[in-house]
């Protein structure tokens, strides 16, 4: 040992006194040859393996390890012993006599012989079981969480990075100590450092999603304080919301589509009744702000039984769709919408439109029908035709501003349907508004 001489500089203590001070100690003093098996022991080993001085030397450190364990500080110890250093806080497992776990926190110094050859490690095991576990655990949480974490200085250094991170920014832990985020990620960077700037304005930073190699991630940043509580950096978490993304994606296009079909007939493609049931209190409640009126055109074919009968169900779809196409490119407003909202029965909703106005656009979709041509011989014109009733709002006139829109709506059908009524009763092929004087 090369140590006499130091030891003669310590102050007298009598050797009882020494040996008092290594038995009765918190902590567990040690010694081991250059193989690693114990060549002295104090007695606290007792207290904190549960086994006597005596047992345990001669056996190393591994013995006394739970399976598994020994391999993982084999490996860190192995190194140490290689380059000959000392060391400090080496957490590892143990297993008592009794079978339970205590975690250590081993420190050592190498021992030469006077040839400058190391003869072993001279140490302390310090019990930690408590916070040590706890260390462990956190470690393992850290390292195996599928969540990226890192932590920035000022300068943008990578002071700490866990495996999802390094695996996201794909480089090796050595790789990742220490390197600098603006050059990983300059844009990122650029990003964190105006966090600073907030964090300096006491504004707490908010979480932003983050494209990064076509991954998406939703980070947050948290600012980390010293004790004079000046920022010194950032802690960041990556979570990847790539497929909540996509899923997110996939199930708005489905519900357009469904949306879609929600709407529509699906026979002449047109709105459909509960569409535009919807619709015509969205434009009666406009028109009731605008101070415009609004007309209703309820159209319906003309002996259509009769068509059905004569020339099939099938035909009489067919027959549908092309009033439906007719009606449709009748309109001259894209805003004037046109729905199968019976049978055979068509909604032409038309915003801004007064009665006299209702009345001609009316006559146009039943002159473009008739223009059709399309042959019914049950019929006494021998040609499809349609009757058409038409209603017309007063907005600011009419309206008291407790009536509920939908109750205003059916009024308004209500009164389109009386007039087709009488356009019928009058021989039908016509167009009749309903009050007939208003205009
Ligand atoms: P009016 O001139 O008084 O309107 O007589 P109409 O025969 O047109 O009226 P009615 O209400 O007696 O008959 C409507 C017909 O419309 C009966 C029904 O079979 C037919 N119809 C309703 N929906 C469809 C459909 O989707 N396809 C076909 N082909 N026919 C339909
Ligand atoms: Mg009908
Ligand atoms: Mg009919």
């Amino acid at each position: 040992m090369n140590d006499g001489k130091r030891q003669s500089d310590l102050p007298d203590v009598d050797e009882k006194h020494l040996l008092d001070l290594l038995h009765h100690n918190s902590d567990w003093v040690w010694e081991v040859d250059a193989q690693g098996r114990y060549t002295w022991v104090s007695g606290v080993v007792h207290d904190l393996l549960g086994y006597e001085p005596g047992y345990v030397i001669g056996r190393t450190p591994f013995d006394f390890m739970p399976p598994g364990e020994a391999e993982r500080v084999a490996g860190a110890f192995g190194e140490i012993v290689s380059q000959q250093r000392a060391f400090s806080g080496l957490v590892n497992r143990n297993m008592r006599a009794d079978g339970q776990i205590v975690v250590l926190e081993t420190s050592g110094i190498p021992l030469f012989n006077d040839r400058g050859e190391l003869t072993g490690y001279r140490g302390i095991d310090r019990n930690i079981s408590n916070l040590g576990e706890r260390v462990l655990q956190l470690e393992t949480i850290y390292d195996t969480t599928p969540v990226a974490l890192c932590m920035l200085d000022l300068d943008g250094r990578l002071v700490m990075s866990n495996k999802a991170m390094n695996g996201l920014l794909n480089i090796s832990p050595e790789e990742a100590a220490g390197s600098l985020l603006g050059h990983l990620m300059p844009d990122v960077w650029q990003q964190f450092q105006d966090d600073f700037f907030l964090v300096e304005s006491g504004v707490i930073i908010p979480g932003r999603e983050i494209i990064w190699r076509d991954r998406c991630f939703d980070t947050q940043p948290v600012a980390l304080y010293n004790a004079s509580n000046r920022v010194v950096g950032l802690s960041v978490t990556w979570v990847d919301i790539t497929a909540r993304r996509e899923a997110e994606q996939k199930l708005a296009s489905a519900n357009q589509v469904l949306q879609q079909y929600a709407q529509r007939d699906h026979l002449t493609g047109l709105y459909n009744r509960r569409y535009m049931d919807e619709r015509l209190m969205n434009e009666i409640n406009q028109a009731v702000e605008d101070g415009f009126p609004l007309s209703v055109c309820l159209a319906d074919i003309d002996y259509f039984k009769r068509y059905n009968d004569n020339y099939g169900h099938q035909s009489g779809d067919n027959c549908l769709r092309a009033v439906a196409k007719a009606l449709v490119s009748s309109r001259r407003r894209p805003e004037d919408n046109v729905s199968r909202y019976g049978g055979e029965e068509f909604l032409v909703i038309l915003p801004r439109t007064d009665q006299a106005q209702a009345l001609a656009e009316a006559e146009r979709l039943r002159e473009n029908i008739n223009a059709l041509m399309l042959p019914h011989v049950a019929s006494p014109t021998h040609y499809l035709t349609i009757s058409i009733g038409v209603a017309t709002l007063y907005a600011c006139e009419s309206l008291s501003p407790d009536t509920p829109l939908h109750m205003i709506a059916s009024g308004l059908i209500h009164q389109a349907d009386t007039a087709l009524y009488a356009a019928k009763n009058r021989g039908r092929n016509q167009v009749v508004a309903m009050p007939e004087n208003a205009s």
